[in-house]
């Protein structure tokens, strides 16, 4: 009696199993054939001097041109790419897409903007990581310096990422933290941590002239990263009034809709023209 309850147990465990597996991989299969039919387009979104007004870099911000759908968000999919364990593919297209757009926009005459580029955690067990990201931007014929990585605060806890992160800082390539005070409020890795740059996330941002909280947090991250030498940008400025306060409190560096929500490369190329 007792056996055959197991065996029932069993085959039903099995059985949702098999299904979620199989669901499993055809996302996978679905998002491999994206890649490989380069669904995937990147929008940029400049990054402001808060005090002049001028565009200083860009974020590169992946989206997926579904042949019915539509533009798709990263949102919606980037947890799936990293389930299907294709993100590191999909992040060395995001670099190889990155380099040869900046080498087109530089053979039409535009300066060179530093863009940045999100780097999932599992990015970082990608062998030869450091060999292959040099040979790209040489193929480009590009400095390290127009490149930027941003990274999550759980990326940053992750000692075993130091010696890495520290290689690519060593070759000139800038290093950031983005969503900076939502996921672990202990500044301890600060200490021991390579970063060049600080990006306060959006949620604080929201809260400017309306919660003297996320007010004095802010003015606490600016003094943090002047005092340690880090750069710093606020992601997320929507009004006049959210800039008005960044800049009254010298946060050097803003993006966000009030001045360009994300755009096409041509859109940016406009931009950089005019
Ligand atoms: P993130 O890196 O923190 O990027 C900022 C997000 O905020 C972007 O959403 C951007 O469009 C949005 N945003 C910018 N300014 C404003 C604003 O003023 N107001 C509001 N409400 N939103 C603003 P997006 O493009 O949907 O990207 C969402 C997240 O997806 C990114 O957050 C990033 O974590 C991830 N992501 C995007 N592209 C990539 C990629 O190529 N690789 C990886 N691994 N992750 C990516
Ligand atoms: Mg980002
Ligand atoms: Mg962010
Ligand atoms: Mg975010």
């Amino acid at each position: 009696q007792a056996k055959s309850l197991e065996n029932r147990n069993y085959f039903i465990f099995d059985w949702e199993l098999r299904e979620k597996l199989e669901q499993k991989t055809m996302i996978a299969k679905y998002l491999l054939s994206a890649l490989e039919r380069e669904e995937f387009v990147l929008h940029y979104q400049p990054q402001i001097n808060a005090v002049t007004g001028k565009m200083v870099g860009l974020e590169a911000l992946i989206r997926w041109n579904h042949p019915e759908k539509g533009l798709i968000g990263p949102g919606t999919f980037i947890a799936a790419v990293e389930e299907a364990g294709l993100m590191i593919q999909l992040t060395d297209w995001v670099i190889r897409e990155v380099c040869r757009q900046l080498c087109e926009w530089r053979k039409l005459g535009m300066p060179l903007l530093r863009t940045s580029i999100n780097i999932s955690n599992s990015w970082f067990y990608n062998r030869n990581l450091i060999e292959n990201l040099l040979s790209v931007l040489e193929h480009y014929g590009l400095d390290t310096e127009v490149l930027e990585f941003e990274i999550t605060e759980s990326t940053a806890l992750l000692e075993e990422h130091y010696p890495l992160l520290q290689q690519m800082r060593d070759h000139g390539i800038i290093v950031s933290i983005d969503d900076f005070g939502t996921k672990y409020s202990s500044l301890n890795y600060l200490k021991h941590f390579p970063v060049n740059k600080i990006k306060i996330d959006r949620t604080f941002i929201t809260g400017i002239g309306i919660s003297s909280i996320d007010e004095t947090i802010i003015k606490s991250i600016v003094y943090v990263a002047s005092q340690l030498g880090y750069d710093l940008i606020a992601e997320g400025v929507e009004t006049a009034e959210q800039l008005e306060f960044l800049v009254n409190h010298d946060c050097p560096h803003i993006q966000g809709f009030y001045f360009s929500p994300p755009l096409p490369a041509e859109e940016i190329l406009n931009r950089m023209a005019s």
